[in-house]
């Protein structure tokens, strides 16, 4: 394997940051995933928005023009051979001795890059299953719009999840509402075939696969809420589901002790898991 280190591509098991990298010490930097599907980018256009957008947020340069990361992009994907999987970018506000100030100016961002193949297969046999989810409280910072590589609230919530059988855990705010998944968006679909999925304000990540599944709904014409929903309306939902770039559309059977249905992925999400690429930006790698 392959990774793209600041200007480098070295071998994978060498590949290393400097110990003053404000990611390392500050968790000050930003990152994207994105989908590796048929040989082709998934929604790359977004991811790279978005990426700016938590670059701005966060007053961090940006660290070359859009064609030369998209060019690094491709490279890191060919290196790699990777034809389904996914390509993780990270930028940080870049190395400098330890002080939580801003470094000076001329301080250039830290950029990594790796891709890595996914067992496609794998993942439609647990997605023909279904997962389940836990709750836990919402216990983040306010500005989890900005995707950025401090994700212990994340990592102890998903491993919590891990640890009683769960795939996944929801975030659930102080008013009793999901706001989203440790990696994932959170959706539930109602009886009237509904779906329902939070607006996308700070209290969460704006999903390139949530807007992508949005286009699909409005494409397909399904109705669509966004609007919070409570953990017992995801209860008593006909079917549930997470979104995100590794596992895009992940049917929900199970919310904490709660069996959803007869426990089988519903027609609509299987539809939309289906179906979802068909509201994609494909981008072609040779
Ligand atoms: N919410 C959180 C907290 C995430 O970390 C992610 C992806 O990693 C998502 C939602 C889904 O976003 P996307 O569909 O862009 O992968």
């Amino acid at each position: 394997r392959v990774a793209y280190v600041n200007g480098q591509y070295v071998p994978h098991s060498q590949a290393a940051v400097h110990i003053e990298d404000r990611g390392y010490q500050f968790s000050d930097g930003v990152y994207e995933v994105c989908e590796i599907w048929k040989g082709h980018i998934v929604d790359m256009g977004a991811h790279l928005d978005r990426l700016d957008r938590s670059l701005r947020e966060l007053q961090i340069k940006a660290p070359m023009s859009r064609a030369a990361l998209s060019h690094v992009m491709k490279e890191v994907i060919s290196l790699n051979r990777v034809k389904e999987g996914i390509i993780y970018m990270q930028v940080t506000r870049g190395v400098a001795v330890r002080d939580h100030y801003f470094p000076s100016d001329d301080t250039p961002p830290s950029v990594v890059m790796t891709a890595k193949s996914i067992n496609s297969q794998k993942l439609d046999q647990i997605a023909a299953k279904g997962v389940g989810v836990i709750t836990v409280e919402e216990n983040r910072w306010d500005r989890v719009d900005i995707k950025t590589v401090g994700l212990l609230p994340n990592v102890l919530a998903k491993q919590k999840a891990k640890v009683a059988g769960a795939r996944e855990a929801w975030f659930v705010d102080k008013d009793g509402l999901v706001t989203e998944g440790g990696s994932t968006n959170a959706w539930i679909i109602l009886s009237n075939g509904t779906l329902v999925t939070r607006p996308a304000n700070h209290g969460i990540l704006k999903g390139i696969t949530r807007a992508g599944v949005l286009k699909l709904a409005e494409m397909n014409g399904l109705s669509v809420e966004e609007r919070g929903f409570s953990i017992d309306e995801a209860k008593s939902a006909k079917e549930a589901f997470i979104t995100s770039a590794s596992g895009i559309v992940m049917p929900v059977v199970k919310i904490d002790e709660t069996i959803l249905g007869d426990g089988k992925p519903g027609p609509i999400v299987q539809d939309l898991r289906k179906s979802f690429h068909d509201a994609s930006e494909l981008i072609k790698l040779e």
